[in-house]
């Protein structure tokens, strides 16, 4: 399943993607199924039996409850998770650019509520900063609690994908040896725009990722130089905290970054930041200035 949370009427719903004859859907989970909730994180806290219960409901969905992907707003997939956890230098290629040694263990930092934005919402450049770069990212998402989850389970606590962009501004995150002040301005978090359901992608070490701005390609890579695989960071995540429903992890970026270029790149306001992972999606989000 596509899973994504769009607007109707001003209400937040849950819904899925879908295409029929050629035309992009949304259906309506929760007004063609009422036991389905209409926010994520309480379907994703409702587990395999919500998930079996919403794929039932997308063979049978009335008329009334599908709409058009145009007619409707999407926001981030998940508007409101408990936790946006990011990975650093999780990319041999990224680590060498920016010259810095191969981490051994993760290198995590946080975002908060206030960065997230979701499909064609704009990324704000605030006027503090001329030095705003992208990181295309595959965004894992936790569908299980858990706390102290091995290795080896780890995949089974992990629902979904979907696309992230973990927007940075280099002065503010570079000022000091902690990244947050450069990593939490307002839209700095754009994501979605759908959660893929593990299902749908057998192997996520081994997809095709890239971004581009205005049809220029500048990161081109695959998941599978992740330094830390998925498990492995489900694993050490959680000796630290417990893992929620809904919970983000950003699995870090490739090579190509801004800031590395000769000469650096940054975002300048009317671009269009496009981000792709095979499999997952498609995430363009609109440079804005403030
Ligand atoms: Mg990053």
């Amino acid at each position: 399943m596509r899973l994504v949370t769009f607007l109707q009427n001003g209400e937040s719903r849950l819904g899925a993607l879908q295409v029929q004859n050629g035309q992009e859907l949304v259906v309506d989970l929760n007004s063609a199924e009422p036991r389905l909730p209409a926010n994520i994180l309480e379907f994703l806290a409702a587990g395999e039996v919500a998930r079996t219960l919403a794929a039932d409901t997308l063979q049978r969905a009335p008329a009334t409850a599908i709409h058009e992907l145009k007619a409707v707003v999407l926001k981030a997939p998940i508007p409101n998770p408990g936790k946006i956890i990011c990975i650093g230098l999780n990319y041999r290629d990224h680590a060498a650019e920016t010259n810095q040694a191969l981490p051994e263990v993760p290198v995590v930092f946080a975002k908060y509520a206030n960065t997230i934005i979701g499909p064609g919402e704009p990324i704000i450049l605030p006027h503090v900063t001329q030095r705003v770069d992208y990181e295309a990212e595959l965004a894992v998402v936790i569908g299980k609690r858990g706390r102290y989850i091995s290795e080896a389970e780890a995949m089974s606590y992990v629902v979904g994908y979907t696309v992230f962009n973990d927007v940075s501004a280099r002065d503010y995150q570079m000022r000091t040896s902690q990244w947050t002040m450069g990593k939490t301005f307002d839209t700095f978090a754009p994501f979605g725009p759908a959660l893929v359901t593990t299902d749908e992608i057998p192997d996520p070490h081994a997809l095709d990722i890239g971004l581009s701005i205005n049809g220029e390609t500048l990161q081109d890579s695959n998941t599978r130089h992740l330094i830390f695989s998925i498990p492995k960071l489900v694993a050490y995540l959680s000796e630290v905290m417990t893992l929620e429903p809904g919970d983000l992890i950003a699995t870090g970026t490739p090579a190509g970054v801004g800031f590395t270029r000769q000469p650096p790149r940054f975002l300048r306001p009317g671009e269009m930041v496009r981000v792709e992972i095979e499999g997952i999606g498609v995430l363009e989000n609109p440079v804005q200035e403030e």
